[in-house]
């Protein structure tokens, strides 16, 4: 048995047998990290608030080989989000990120970048100085970044010339982004706002984008049909959190 002390954030948890519960985590170093959390659903457990969804935690647990679940030695709150978890809206941003995060993220593998910006992201939503809705999307075309899910929305996927942004560019079925010329049938044309929405997720951290990003119905709606298009399509089923708050 190998024990492991990691930076944790808490997805989601689960019943399990009388008295205890499983528990989801993305770590910062071993990635996806299912564990027994014994006793945990007794009044008085030693875990006290540190397993709530979307918890900054410090983590120990022992691995042991070939088994998948894990067992926690000690957790100790770095920050506690339950203010989060209180707010509806939010609350229901958590829950779709953390199926999500769930879904994409690997078992056991160390995904640092991953971890940096879900972290990021649950923090910016904790600040609450911008719009959940961008955040909402920010969140999606991260994920998919991260996984290489997402196209490359700076040339065009057949030519390779570079895009402008002030030009209309199209993207097919794939959404893979085609110039002027090279527009298949088929395709459906994007503006060149959402061109500059989507580059700027690429440049800018979720909490400058969502301060100053308010996007409209709109612009809401196009994004998302772009990024559940390639969500769906990875995980083969429709989010189950895609809730009036995400969609
Ligand atoms: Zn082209």
């Amino acid at each position: 048995m190998r024990l492991v002390t990691t930076d944790a954030i808490v997805l989601r948890s689960y019943n399990l047998a009388e008295s205890d519960r499983i528990v989801v985590f993305l770590t910062r170093s071993s990635g996806l990290v299912r564990a027994v959390a014994k006793g945990a659903r007794r009044m008085k457990s030693r875990f006290g608030a540190a397993l709530e969804p979307f918890t900054l935690i410090k983590l120990s647990f022992h691995e042991r080989e070939n088994r998948d679940l894990v067992t926690i030695s000690a957790v100790e709150i770095l920050k506690s989000n339950f203010n989060l978890s209180s707010n509806f809206d939010s609350a229901e941003v958590l829950a779709y990120m953390g199926e999500l995060v769930a879904e994409f993220a690997p078992p056991h593998e160390t995904d640092e970048r991953l971890f940096r910006m879900l972290t990021a992201c649950v923090e910016a939503l904790a600040q609450q100085n911008g719009s959940e809705r961008a955040l909402t999307r920010y969140f999606e075309i991260w994920l998919l970044r991260l996984a290489g899910l997402f196209p490359d929305f700076r040339i065009c996927g057949s030519c390779g010339t570079p895009v402008d942004s002030q030009a209309n560019v199209a993207v097919d079925v794939e959404l893979r982004l085609f110039c002027e010329k090279c527009v298949p049938v088929n395709a459906s044309v994007l503006s060149s706002q959402l061109i500059a929405l989507v580059r700027a997720t690429h440049q800018l951290s979720p909490g400058n984008f969502a301060a100053q990003h308010e996007l409209s119905e709109r612009q809401y709606a196009e994004l998302g049909d772009l990024t559940h298009r390639l969500i769906t399509r990875a995980i083969e089923r429709r989010p189950r959190t895609l809730v009036a708050s995400t969609r």
